[in-house]
């Protein structure tokens, strides 16, 4: 007989077991290939911190190789179109290109990021809200293997649709460290980011090669805390992927800074609001991820 003691004592042991490994966190560095000074710091720090370059970035290959040689896992940062009018990269992703335009762009990504593993938007808004465009997008990772990290630059964003049906795996930005380049507010969402970490069991971050960015996370990933692990995207494709209603942003009289302030590179425009999810269904996927989660099947276990 379990005796009630002994089964607290076995729950606790249980809590304590999952929070010691809990929480996981990854950092995603994009925009590299431009800016080499920067982004040899961002090399120098944990090799757990992923870097996603630019592929047609006048050192896109040189950044790439650097970063892999040193551990770092490397992502194309596939250039697609934004909703808004901005300067674009060259060969940047439109809905109405045809399958075979995207492959050759694709391809030539490949060949210029050596070494890449996965594939993340830089900008995108349109693109990635087009479901006919994406699913073009799909069907070529497909053939790489890779896995897709979805920025988020529009809530209506269409990568996991569509990816269905290919093996292609779709993991999604929860925080973007430096939509204001001020040091105060970096510090803010990186903490915004090991808490999102702590709640869900993991989240990923996007930041930037800015020298702020830079030197918030020289100081604040010595700090992490003890139940926060920092890790590749690649380590979170299995991860559930908790939904939540987000909030839209306060409306700002200010307009936004550019994020990217380099000389020639378009920048990732601000997101766009999430649409907040019904209440009922938000209900039902907390639910579902309650269900789903480790802790209550190991406690389910024990009666
Ligand atoms: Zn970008």
């Amino acid at each position: 007989m379990f005796s009630v003691k002994k089964m607290a004592a076995a729950l606790s042991g249980l809590l304590l077991g999952c929070s010691a490994s809990a929480a996981k966190l990854a950092i995603v560095i994009d925009d590299f290939g431009y800016r080499p000074q920067q982004e040899n710091q961002v090399l120098q720090m944990p090799n757990a911190i992923s870097v996603a370059v630019l592929p047609t970035a006048p050192h896109a290959r040189e950044m790439a190789t650097k970063a892999h040689q040193r551990g770092h896992e490397v992502l194309i940062h596939l250039p697609m179109a934004p909703l808004s009018k901005q300067p674009l990269e060259r060969d940047t992703l439109q809905p109405e290109m045809s399958s075979e335009e995207i492959a050759r762009i694709i391809h030539n990504a490949v060949s210029n990021v050596p070494y890449a593993v996965g594939m993340n938007n830089h900008m995108g808004s349109k693109m990635t809200s087009s479901l006919p465009g994406m699913q073009k997008v799909m069907q070529v990772l497909d053939h790489y293997n890779f896995y897709f990290l979805d920025s988020m630059t529009i809530g209506n964003s269409q990568a996991t649709r569509a990816a269905a049906g290919t093996s292609v795996k779709v993991i999604k930005r929860r925080v973007f460290l430096d939509d204001n380049q001020n040091e105060a507010e970096i510090r803010k969402q990186f903490t915004r980011a090991v808490h999102l970490a702590q709640r869900n069991g993991s989240a990923i971050a996007i930041g930037h090669p800015h020298p702020s960015t830079v030197r918030v996370l020289q100081q604040m990933l010595p700090n992490l805390p003890a139940d926060v692990t920092l890790v590749r995207p690649s380590q979170l494709l299995n991860e559930p992927q908790i939904i939540r209603p987000t909030l839209p942003p306060p409306p700002s009289k200010a307009a936004p800074k550019p994020r990217n302030p380099f000389h020639g590179v378009a920048v990732c425009p601000l997101p766009q609001p999430v649409a907040p999810v019904p209440a009922t269904q938000a209900l039902t996927v907390i639910k579902e991820s309650i269900e789903q989660s480790t802790l209550v099947k190991k406690i389910g276990s024990l009666f």
